[in-house]
């Protein structure tokens, strides 16, 4: 990352650089000092930062290597011809990997073995030649066409299938791959090479990309005439763009409302500045409808970077950015590091996800990122959704040097006066008492028989999140548990085995209870497979298609069966969360949610907010075109506010409410969180060492706020003291994984605390006198989930 005169490192430890890999750096210097950005807000190691910066392909592997060790001379004096040769080719070589000296000497294991224990050879670490490009065999035909006609000529009458090669080329003068005119003439490479060996034309290797939406054909779409409110918030971001002022908008827009044509106009703007345009989307929204709005509009422009996508694809992606081939990046998470020089624009479609969120280190929100790189490059950010987070509402809010910190544009119409969906609340307990023990109401019922005789299709959602299948013995209430983690193993219909998400643990079902050996013991709870069951009783000859982690894991799977629903081969789509984003069916007019509450139980200050948005998010699939949308939402909860305020497609009313709790309660968007989280094998040291650090932190604490808040008094500026709590240390709420007992600390602080600095030094000062005791600490910055 950096080049210095003299070294500060004893000259005897200093290594001679072996080989320089990348003439040109693939980090750009703005994403270096990102790197080091990121590495002191989020307590990560500065190459940590920049590993997540890297496509896979291009993160250096190392392997064993060979060199010419410093007694080959006397080898080479009595030495048997093999010894020779595995020597020559060493020295020729300079440095081998083992594999590659293996495949030439494949017999002489044992002889290499011995040379390297003589002395005659050493061994090294040598960094394995990263992903390489891909390249294939391809025919350039000559530039004066006659000389393919003399060619003709020349052979001999039965050369048939030669004679159909040449013709061929002089018909199409381009270049093509050999494998491809293989195919279409039907014939051998023998044919070819013999062909291009007389020096008729040229066939040589040539680097190939990988495209994963090569052979797709994208129609071209024009921009869109702009409705006013569309227009009205076009004009105000690309005026920002075309001023190359770094300024922030929150995008409120309803489902429906037309955000992304506001992206592509806007994405146009920014290229006619001759800059570049960085477009995030949660990863399961990514679809190839997705895709297709913005290869549509910027046609090869546009770069695509997804996980679904193979190491070598992303490897051939990335490359296009760093090569200028294309303008546009639209991406998942991580795409926010494209490694653009000019950028103009980003948008993050959906801000509010909790995806963009990166739950192993480096633990940084891709909406911080966004942030912080349009600083550098004086340029836009749009944050759109139809249900912003509260972090992100509260900063239109408050006011920094007399400007708001982002501002916030409205979209309150759907495109075309579509009317939003009428939402139905459907109180479970009623249904119950009424003698309905199905997992689906009457009112659901009803709608779902309905469009099946309309042939309407019908979107059902099942959020799988804390809604697991467990198995438990309905006799003395036992409840089949990870022996390494703490926490109930999930039932896997396909497989009849019992898994733990953690650690992968797995165990067979059982039919006997291990504690009281009742044989009442089963799986409980309703995971989507039940749901798929219980539909296939109630309406006979249902079609549905089931998408959940199980029917999704394969490659290229989520395309298949969203193509497959959109072609009308199925009446239903039952999944979960993944069902409620982004999609965008023409024949969906019903939209059921299985269970509200799913979410609100679970023990986290944001289940309320989380509730909403997913709500708003499903509801918002139904009705999108022509025929009007119905929703019903089941619930155990129905007077909840996220519920009530979501079916009223009301957010301001759930946002106002929430804060109000937010701020009482003094969590975020009021004071900001940290989660330290300590593990270790042996519960008694892991509490003394996780005491010991907070004490620690709680002194280094008070010593800062101390000086903070003096400063603050003195010149007066500040609207609210500098605060930092610490809370814990507690157990966390899974208190044990992979046989690690874990314990955690929150620390809440407001105002001005350079928290993730006194955390930095407490890890520090903690690490320097218990380096031996294994104990491992790690740091959540803005954590998702407590
Ligand atoms: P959002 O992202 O806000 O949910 P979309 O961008 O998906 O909304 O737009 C909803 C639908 O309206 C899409 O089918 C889109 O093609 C259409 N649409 C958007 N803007 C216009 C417009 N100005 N005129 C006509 N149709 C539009
Ligand atoms: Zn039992
Ligand atoms: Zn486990």
């Amino acid at each position: 990352v950096e080049l210095q005169e003299e070294s500060s490192v004893d000259p005897k430890r200093v290594k001679a650089i072996q080989h320089v890999m990348d003439v040109v750096p693939p980090l750009t210097p703005e994403l270096v000092g990102l790197g080091r950005w990121m590495s002191g807000m989020y307590l990560c190691h500065e190459v940590t930062a920049l590993q997540a910066m890297l496509p896979g392909a291009l993160k250096a592997k190392y392997e064993r290597g060979i060199q010419i060790g410093d007694h080959a001379g006397e080898q080479a004096r009595t030495a048997l011809p093999d010894v020779l040769d595995i020597l020559e080719f060493v020295r020729l070589k300079g440095t081998v990997g083992m594999e590659a000296l293996m495949e030439r000497f494949p017999n002489e294991g044992l002889l290499v073995k011995q040379l390297i224990e003589s002395g005659a050879l050493s061994e090294v670490q040598i960094v394995k030649d990263r992903m390489n490009t891909k390249k294939a065999l391809t025919i350039f035909p000559p530039e004066q066409i006659g000389v393919l006609e003399d060619a003709v000529q020349e052979l001999s009458v039965r050369a048939v299938k030669q004679k159909e090669v040449l013709r061929f080329l002089m018909d199409h003068p381009v270049p093509i791959r050999l494998a491809e005119l293989m195919d279409k003439l039907q014939v051998g490479a023998g044919t070819v090479k013999s062909l291009s060996d007389k020096g008729w034309f040229e066939l040589r290797e040539v680097e190939v990309g990988r495209d994963p939406y090569a052979g797709r054909t994208f129609l071209r779409t024009k921009p869109l005439p702009l409705t006013d409110e569309q227009d009205h918030v076009f004009q105000e971001i690309q005026s920002a763009v075309a001023a190359h002022r770094h300024e922030v908008f929150l995008l409120q827009g309803v489902t429906g409302s037309g955000k992304t044509e506001v992206y592509l106009q806007s994405i146009q703007e920014c290229l006619d500045q001759g800059r570049e345009a960085i477009v995030l989307v949660p990863e399961i929204s990514l679809t190839p409808q997705m895709v297709e709005r913005f290869k549509g509009r910027f046609g090869d422009l546009v770069a695509v970077l997804h996980s679904r996508l193979s190491n070598g694809e992303r490897y051939d992606e990335w490359r296009k950015i760093t090569r200028r081939q294309v303008k546009v990046v639209i991406g998942a998470r991580s795409a926010i590091f494209a490694p653009f020089t000019r950028i103009g624009l980003i948008i993050i479609d959906e801000e509010h996800e909790s995806s963009y969120k990166q739950e192993e280190s480096p633990k940084y929100h891709a909406r911080e990122i966004a942030v912080q790189r349009a600083l550098q490059h004086q340029a836009v950010v749009v944050l759109g959704s139809a249900t912003p987070s509260l972090e992100s509402i509260q900063r239109t809010r408050s006011y920094r040097g007399g400007k708001p910190s982002y501002r916030l544009l409205l979209m309150q119409q759907r495109v075309a006066g579509r009317p939003m969906p009428k939402v139905h609340i459907v109180d479970m307990r009623e249904e119950l008492k009424g003698g309905n023990r199905s997992m689906f109401s009457r009112p659901l019922y009803k709608a779902i028989e309905e469009r099946l005789h309309k042939k309407e299709q019908t979107v059902l959602l099942l959020n799988r999140r804390g809604y697991a299948t467990f198995v438990m013995c309905r006799t003395c209430g036992f409840v089949s548990t990870c022996p390494h983690c703490d926490i109930s193993l999930t039932y896997h219909q396909s497989s009849r085995m019992l898994r733990c998400h953690y650690c992968g643990y797995a165990e067979r079902e059982v039919s006997q209870c291990p504690s009281c050996s009742s044989e009442h013991i089963r799986h409980f709870g309703t995971g989507t497979q039940r749901v798929e069951e219980e539909l296939g009783k109630l309406f006979p000859g249902i079609r549905v298609i089931r998408m959940d982690v199980d029917t999704t894991t394969e490659k290229g799977s989520h395309e298949k069966w969203l193509t497959m629903f959109r072609e009308k081969q199925a009446d239903v789509l039952l999944g979960t969360q993944m069902v409620a984003k982004g999609l965008d069916f023409p024949d969906v007019t019903l939209v059921g949610v299985i269970a509200a509450d799913t979410v609100l139980n679970l023990p986290d200050f944001r289940s309320a907010e989380r509730t909403f948005q997913l709500l708003t998010q499903v509801a918002g699939r139904a009705g999108r075109h022509e025929k009007l949308g119905e929703v019903f939402v089941q619930t155990y909860t129905p007077e909840h506010y996220s519920v009530q305020c979501a079916s009223r497609h009301d957010f301001g009313g759930f946002a106002n409410h929430e804060l109000d709790i937010r701020a009482t309660l003094g969590y975020p968007p009021f004071q900001r969180l940290i989660l330290i989280t300590f593990s270790h094998e042996e519960l008694p040291l892991l509490v003394k060492s996780a005491e010991a650090f907070v004490t620690r932190l709680k002194e280094l604490a008070a010593d800062q706020l101390r000086s903070e808040n003096d400063l603050f008094s003195a010149v007066e500026q500040t609207p609210e003291p500098a605060h930092m709590e610490v809370l814990g240390p507690v157990a966390s709420p899974i208190s044990r994984i992979k046989d690690r007992y874990r314990f955690q600390c929150v620390v809440k602080y407001r105002g001005n605390v350079q928290a993730s600095q006194l955390i930095g030094s407490a890890v520090s000062w903690f690490e320097e006198r218990s380096s031996k005791e294994k104990l491992q600490i790690s740091v959540d910055v803005d954590p998702q989930y407590l």
